[in-house]
């Protein structure tokens, strides 16, 4: 057994695989299996544990990610956004550096306790992250043809997975995952614990259903069947899931709450910062459903918060106390305010500071509590769990490596 975080996990005594489906909305995984384009989904629905679970908000990428690793939520491993405003250097910045992460992941503690691990990541923002700490092998998709021995703990990635390194905006980036992830567990140095992470560029063009989407979710089940038929007890998780964030028109659906706090208070006044970003902005503008907001000192906290949960397309607004308790934030890493949209809507800064040009399709995104349902499906039928108590996607571990036998 190990302790991590306050929970205990036996050691993996077979091969033993998280994927985290960057996106995954349920409806995605329904409508592949309705039209019949994953065969091995559909016999784990019937003969695995299928549940749906809670992710952390704000449902953006990193925090959940770091959330599954670790088995806690933000307010314990401090990873609560892409992206945040440092109050101590007075700087916007990302939040890829491992500095940042306050808790020790799963990962790291059962390769301490001597078993193999692995961890593919299609983007190499999270790498350094999921890996922090970590004796093995851990690499991204997007710079496999980088990963060395020394740093990566494999190299000669692109030669072992027999693929080309794709282009970071392509479905190819997830398959290269996949692929790596099967080519791993057919080697002799086969790892015990395998966490794979997947892009959510398809989930942010192609709605459930959809043929693109389909074919992502027929490419996906090809290489879990492969897997399971490896042995391996395999969980599937996802980071959020995803909706349409647009009008009627197909337009974006953009509440630019700079722009207006601006004008209530004068520029300069506020700082408005969306955890969504990252470097990778091409397919959602760095438009989401959450934003946290820096206050002037002295700013009536309680009016400023009934003014903005007026606002058309608002669905809550809560200070850092209420935000830090009720979401499992860190209140030192938030702003004074922290603003959720509804379904539809998304948060902007200024209008000007978006660049929209790269949506080709009308704009689907996440962030909000809307994103927050996901599924979580094991291959096996877990026992010892209560299946009706609310489940998170950061339970994923404890599930597969406690409650299967
Ligand atoms: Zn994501």
């Amino acid at each position: 057994m190990i302790r991590v975080n306050g929970r205990s996990y036996r050691l993996a005594h077979q091969p033993t695989v998280v994927v985290c489906v960057d996106g995954c909305e349920p409806d995605y995984i329904v409508q592949s299996v309705a039209h019949g384009h994953t065969p091995w989904m559909k016999e784990v629905l019937t003969s695995g544990t299928v549940l749906t679970a809670d992710c952390v908000i704000p449902s953006f990428t990193n925090p959940n990610n770091l959330s599954i690793v670790t088995g806690v939520p933000p307010s314990v491993h401090g990873i609560c956004g892409n992206y945040l405003f440092d109050v101590a250097t007075d700087t916007e910045m990302m939040m890829n550096d491992p500095k940042w992460l306050r808790a020790p992941t799963i990962l790291a503690e059962l390769a301490n306790a001597g078993q193999s691990v692995a961890v593919v990541t299609a983007k190499d923002k999270l790498r350094k992250l999921l890996g922090h700490g970590m004796k093995g092998v851990c690499f991204s998709a997007e710079k496999a043809d980088e990963a060395t021995l020394e740093e990566n703990g494999i190299d000669e990635v692109v030669e072992l997975v027999g693929m080309p390194v794709p282009s970071v905006y392509s479905a190819e980036l997830s398959e290269f995952v996949f692929a790596a992830g099967v080519e791993l567990m057919s080697h002799e140095r086969r790892p015990d614990v395998m966490y794979l992470s997947t892009t959510d560029y398809v989930q942010h063009k192609h709605a459930p259903g959809t043929e693109d989407a389909d074919a992502f979710y027929r490419m996906m089940d090809g290489y879990l069947g492969k897997l399971d038929a490896m042995g391996c007890v395999i969980a599937l998780t996802a980071d959020h899931g995803m909706n349409a964030k647009t009008r009627m028109d197909g337009a974006p659906d953009v509440l630019y709450l700079q722009d207006v706090l601006d004008a209530w208070l004068g520029a300069g006044q506020t700082r408005v910062i969306l955890p969504i970003t990252d470097p990778y902005v091409v397919h959602h503008g760095a438009l989401g459903s959450f934003a946290t907001v820096y206050l002037p000192k002295g700013a009536d906290v309680a009016a400023l918060s009934a003014r903005i949960a007026a606002i058309r397309g608002v669905d809550s607004v809560r200070s850092r106390e209420e935000a830090a308790a009720f979401f499992e934030l860190p209140a030192d890493r938030i702003g004074d305010l922290v603003v959720v949209a509804e379904r539809s809507t998304v948060i902007g800064t200024s209008a000007s500071r978006h660049d929209l040009s790269g949506l080709d399709v009308p704009l689907r995104s996440h962030g909000g509590v809307s994103e927050q349902r996901v599924p979580l499906i094991v291959n096996r039928k877990v026992k010892g769990v209560d299946l009706d108590r609310r489940f998170r996607n950061f339970d994923a571990f404890d599930l597969v490596l406690n409650h299967v036998d």
